[in-house]
């Protein structure tokens, strides 16, 4: 994709999901071009505090505002229903059929210089605050200064120092140990909203570890919206609770 149509793309309020995914892919490329090679696959981190493998537990945590690196770097910043900022502020990724036209996501706008998300002001590493702090998505507040992705990428924009390589083995090696743990086989692993087969309807169709594929739910989208609840990565009744509590 060319970058003058990645900056028309940046322009529009609502994108064609095959679209939008390309032009997300594009940004990703130009966004990690900018940084220091990752020591560790940064999607085998985690960004939650609590389940910190690489970071130690007495590591003093940095702070929010001399950072933003996570709000530069991270692309895809959804916002669920009824978390929704201005309709000006966001991307709404649109799928269609022979019936028509529907919503799959909403997303933060991204800056068509920077490609950080639009509602930070500031310089990396110096001065960063958020336009819209006490309005942010979700997806923000679940991303803990002081976890292992939040010091991942402040190693890979060269504000933290690198790790040695023997901390880097070691992380690894913790890595490896989380991950060989046996998973619960209904954990799903893969998510997506289809149109149903009953008119009118939408489904979340989920895969499960165990390579099973199903309907999680069917809905009416003129009266529910299920844009970003994080199915992935948790059990089937974990997300049968979360449907059946909403
Ligand atoms: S990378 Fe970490 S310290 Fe930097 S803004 Fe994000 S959460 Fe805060
Ligand atoms: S909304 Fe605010 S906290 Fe969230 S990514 Fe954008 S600048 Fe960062």
């Amino acid at each position: 994709m060319e970058d003058q149509q990645l900056i028309q793309i940046t322009r529009k309020r609502s994108i064609p999901e095959d679209e939008f995914y390309t032009a997300i892919n594009r940004m990703y490329e130009l966004v990690w071009e900018r940084l220091l090679p990752p020591q560790i696959e940064t999607s085998r981190l985690r960004s939650r505090l609590e389940r910190s493998v690489v970071t130690p537990v007495d590591a003093e945590i940095p702070d929010c505002v001399t950072c933003g690196v996570c709000c530069s770097s991270l692309l895809c910043v959804g916002v669920r229903p009824g978390e929704e900022p201005d309709r000006e502020l966001t991307w709404s990724v649109t799928k269609s059929d022979d019936e028509g036209e529907w919503e799959v996501d909403l997303y933060l706008r991204r800056d068509e210089e920077t490609l950080a998300c639009a509602q930070l002001e500031g310089n990396l590493g110096e001065h960063a605050t958020c336009r819209i702090y006490e309005d942010r998505p979700q997806m923000c507040r679940d991303f803990d200064a002081g976890s292992d992705r939040c010091h991942a990428l402040r190693r890979a924009y060269g504000i933290e120092p690198f790790l040695s390589l023997d901390e880097m083995m070691e992380a690894n090696a913790r890595l490896d140990e989380r991950d060989a743990l046996p998973s619960d086989p209904t954990l799903i692993t893969r998510v997506s909203i289809e149109r149903s087969e009953r008119r009118g309807e939408l489904q979340i169709n989920v895969k499960l570890r165990c390579g099973e594929e199903r309907v999680l739910h069917s809905f009416d989208p003129a009266v529910e919206t299920w844009r970003h609840f994080q199915f992935e990565g948790i059990t089937l009744t974990a997300a049968e609770a979360l449907i059946a509590g909403r």
